[in-house]
């Protein structure tokens, strides 16, 4: 018996992939920015990740907008409540539970004596869709490293991310901008208060 597994075409979203996407809400000079603003943007998003076939993905409606904003929002609030160690708001979890519900199931193919490992779509686009962000954010709450999930340490950023570094002490999401932004900004608060409270 022969197992194939068809590595041509699956679905899977990366981690880093996933946690942008929860990043699409987002802080903007202290206010909260939603970056997707048409159905088109999602769904061209995850096409181009290759969740969706371009053929299979349809055209996705203003309630199809609103449900993967609101899958988004409650994969965030969960990792945020695992960051800072507090219970997740419960509507949030059930959302997310919901959703590993349907999406891409695995199934067996066979044909003759090979057994091939294939796949079942769930019951629309925005399902598989859904169900392929939560996908890697729960594995890796479930058998990973969550300890490694970070909100970045600069207020006017908060943006969430996973710390792969060796020593585990990432602070910001991007050292380059956000890390010098908050660097700059802590030292021209000091400049400003004196050097009697600088330390
Ligand atoms: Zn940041």
């Amino acid at each position: 018996m022969l197992i194939q597994h068809p590595h041509d075409h699956e679905h899977d979203l990366d981690l880093e992939a996933a946690l942008d996407f929860l990043n699409t809400r987002e802080l903007e000079h202290g206010q909260v920015v939603d970056r997707l603003e048409r159905p088109a943007q999602p769904r061209d998003w995850f096409v181009g990740q290759g969740v969706l076939h371009e053929e299979a993905a349809g055209t996705w409606t203003d309630p199809d907008l609103v449900r993967i904003r609101a899958v988004r929002d409650a994969l965030h609030e969960v990792v945020d409540a695992v960051v800072q160690e507090r219970r997740p708001d419960p509507e949030a979890v059930e959302v997310v539970n919901d959703v590993l519900a349907q999406g891409v199931v695995p199934h067996l193919d066979c044909d003759g004596t090979t057994v091939r490992i294939g796949h079942r779509h769930g019951a629309s686009p925005v399902d598989d869709a859904v169900a392929s962000l939560a996908a890697p954010i729960v594995h890796e709450l479930a058998s990973g490293r969550p300890d490694r999930f970070r909100i970045c340490a600069n207020d006017t950023c908060r943006w969430t991310f996973f710390d792969a570094s060796p020593t585990a002490r990432r602070r910001w999401c991007d050292m380059k901008t956000c890390g010098n932004r908050a660097k700059a900004a802590r030292h021209r608060q000091r400049a400003k208060q004196g050097p009697a409270t600088a330390s």
